[in-house]
């Protein structure tokens, strides 16, 4: 079966589609500040790149997969004050996500995953108080693999790894990868570098990018991304949700 994009059918054409065989994929990203060379849609490209990739595998093993329309208002405290990025309440994602899944619930459709693309903490705690609502109604099987996590966090890069992990070298190569003339290209190669780690500014409490010293919204080294990088980047990126699906799946199964 040929990924489909659920917007974009009928309803007797969903209608006549095989339950058993039938995922949905649900891609999460963010309006958000992207350092001076990346659209504010940059984690919405590395959501819908995710989700593409995952779905055209999970295709190949014969699964019939959904691609709903991408979730771009959310959480984004971190970058607030950047001109553009746009705040959803966390209780309002919270409350999405587990509409969304209550109606493919309601049209028989028990498989849904995650394809995160942004890495804010509100956000990423949104996400899970959502997953466990799911959860918890028991109707659909919800799949989040969140790569800030063990096990995947470990498939990434070290720049990622590093928790310099904002539209720096990782996200800038994916964009590179996908949306190249969405780059500011030769603003990009001027950008020095920002080793300051996010995950240890969360972890002492700061609150926003410029607190945690990216006073550009950006951290990590932007000028070294390659589009060959971001390619292999979303290879791995589509393989954490193929693998997380077939996890649940055999789980299920078992
Ligand atoms: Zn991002």
């Amino acid at each position: 079966m040929p990924v489909r994009g659920l917007a974009e059918l009928t309803w007797p054409e969903v209608g006549g589609i095989d339950r058993e065989r039938a995922v949905a994929i649900l891609p999460i990203g963010a309006i958000e500040a992207h350092g001076p060379h990346l659209p504010l849609a940059t984690d919405v490209i590395i959501a819908e790149a995710m989700a593409r990739t995952g779905a055209e595998k999970l295709s190949t093993r014969g699964m019939d997969v959904l691609l709903l329309p991408t979730l771009t208002y959310t959480p984004a405290p971190f970058a607030a004050d950047f001109p553009g990025t746009m705040m959803l309440d966390p209780t309002a994602l919270t409350g999405s996500i587990r509409s969304i899944a209550e109606s493919l619930g309601r049209h028989d459709f028990d498989l849904l995953a995650l394809a995160n693309g942004h890495l804010d903490p509100a956000h990423l705690a949104a996400i899970r108080a959502a997953v466990e609502q799911v959860h918890g109604a028991g109707q659909v099987r919800i799949v989040f693999p969140d790569v800030t996590q063990r096990p995947w966090a470990t498939r990434l890069t070290a720049e990622f790894k590093s928790g310099a992990c904002h539209a720096g070298r990782y996200e800038t190569s994916i964009v590179l990868a996908v949306r190249p003339e969405l780059v500011r290209e030769q603003l990009l190669r001027t950008l020095p570098p920002n080793a300051r780690s996010l995950a240890a500014a969360i972890a002492a409490g700061q609150t926003s990018f410029v607190e945690a010293g990216g006073p550009r919204a950006y951290f990590g080294y932007p000028a070294e991304a390659t589009a060959d990088e971001g390619t292999s980047t979303i290879t791995v990126l589509g393989a954490i949700l193929e693998e997380a699906i077939m996890i649940e799946l055999a789980r299920s199964a078992g």
